[in-house]
């Protein structure tokens, strides 16, 4: 199977689409996704996790736009959701609610109503706080609150600090002597129904074992659930299975399928995985042009016209995220992340150089990639950051009075702007220069 991104004749692709095509017709900064791979990419788990028929339940936050939900929920997705804005999402772009989940350690009271009208599949509670909260808006609405307990397994992932969420010290889940006791206070609360089990540990996980030590630390707790007579459903194990972000990286989703495949099957529940980062993470590129070259006595920078607002994780989890020059004359044809990846030091071509690659912000943390190895190049030129599909165009904000970059999705040789770039007054929008009513202390 081709990667969705790759290079032919020298020209960057996704999918059957030049897209300096799209940037001649949307302009940049763009993101640009590929529809085939997110749906390719859910297929790939439902595959590997086939003896268990795995429900996944796409995490919502990694790129939440509806064109992209929708073809998810169209590929019988479900949903991963962390707010009433998501779930709401979710809803617009056609889920079914009997599809979706709700995480989060601060559920609010309008969010547990909100999510109980919609008659979501269950909450994933993360506190003893959160199980009264929840009980106490089901009774108000006579309803009956589908829950599973967030156990924190205390594992860790051995991923970067700001992306473990299993550990005991983060703030994330119920750890599993807790957990014990909120059985008992579950079995007094009317109108919570228990079904499930849940576990996230955090994301970007390379290592395939770490979801299988965080199951069998929870397999005597589902025991424990059994022996009190709970009927439990699900085993949901979290998402975080990680991603290429450098040529020849990345997992094989039926490696972590295989250690853990064993354990889900003891637990004899039914399975829920609920990657983001997995799905998307790869079918998505930021394409923006170069505006100047300027040289510093130390230093070559390219400056962009994409910034820190527009992709983040440089910047705030050290992330490294490939970037190449979306036209190379003489570059052999091949996916961008495979084996057969053209984009490596040996095809820099004769005159690399070594540059930062900065935005406009005035920032000094607004950058892409510091001294990187490059093709050389010139002002005007189109570059691509790769692995933006995940956490790219979610995190951006309007920093600096930047719009948010236009979102165009591919699907074959067709594509579409699936958000329009937005402007100015778009920004403004909710601002006042003077008050509209004003309040006395
Ligand atoms: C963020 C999140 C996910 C998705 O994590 P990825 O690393 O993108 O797969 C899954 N579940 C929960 C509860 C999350 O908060």
């Amino acid at each position: 199977m081709t990667e969705a991104f790759h290079y032919k004749g020298g020209e960057l692709f996704c999918e059957s689409v030049p897209v300096a095509a799209i940037a001649r017709k949307v302009g940049t900064p763009v993101y640009i996704y590929s529809q085939n791979h997110f749906v390719r990419q859910v297929q790939a788990i439902k595959d590997a996790f086939r003896d268990v028929q795995p429900m996944v339940c796409y995490a919502v936050k990694a790129n939440s736009n509806l064109g992209l939900l929708r073809a998810l929920a169209l590929a019988g997705a479900g949903f991963d959701t962390v707010s009433r804005g998501e779930i709401y999402r979710a809803l617009r772009a056609g889920a079914e609610p009997g599809k979706i989940v709700f995480a989060g350690v601060g559920k609010q009271e309008h969010e547990i109503e909100y999510a109980l009208e919609q008659g979501i599949l269950m909450f994933n509670v993360e506190s003893e706080s959160e199980l009264e909260l929840i009980a106490k808006v089901a009774a108000r609405l006579k309803a009956d609150a589908p829950i599973a307990l967030r156990i924190n397994p205390d594992v860790d992932p051995q991923t970067h600090k700001y992306i473990s969420t299993g550990k005991s010290e983060n703030k994330f889940g119920i750890d599993l002597a807790r957990a014990e006791q909120c059985l008992g206070r579950i079995r007094e609360l009317k109108h919570l129904r228990l079904r499930g089990v849940h576990i996230h540990i955090g994301s970007q996980i390379l290592k395939n074992d770490r979801h299988g030590e965080a199951i069998d630390r929870v397999l005597p707790f589902i025991e424990r659930c059994r022996k009190m007579d709970f009927p439990l459903e699900y085993l949901n194990v979290g998402g975080g299975y990680g991603i290429a972000y450098d040529v020849g990286q990345g997992v094989d989703i039926a490696e972590f399928a295989r250690v853990m495949l064993p354990k889900i099957k003891q637990s004899g529940l039914k399975m829920l995985s609920e990657p983001g980062r997995f799905i998307s993470g790869n079918g998505g590129v930021m394409l923006t042009q170069v505006v100047h070259v300027k040289k510093s006595a130390e230093k070559d920078f390219l400056i962009v016209d994409a910034a820190m607002n527009d992709l983040i994780r440089p910047t705030i989890y050290q992330a490294f995220h490939k970037i190449w020059p979306a036209r190379h004359p003489g570059l052999a044809d091949g996916g961008v992340m495979g084996a057969d990846s053209p984009l490596t030091d040996t095809n820099l071509g004769k005159d690399a150089q070594v540059y930062d690659v900065v935005g406009p912000v005035c920032e000094s943390g607004d950058y892409f990639a510091l001294g990187r190895k490059l093709p050389r190049m010139e002002q005007g030129e189109l570059v691509a950051v790769f692995s933006a599909g995940a956490y790219g165009a979610t995190m951006a904000s309007n920093y600096n009075t930047r719009g948010r970059a236009a979102e165009v999705i591919v699907n074959g040789s067709e594509y579409w702007v699936a958000r329009d770039r937005e402007t100015v007054e778009d920004m403004i929008r909710g601002e006042r220069l003077t008050p509209r009513e004003v309040f006395k202390a």
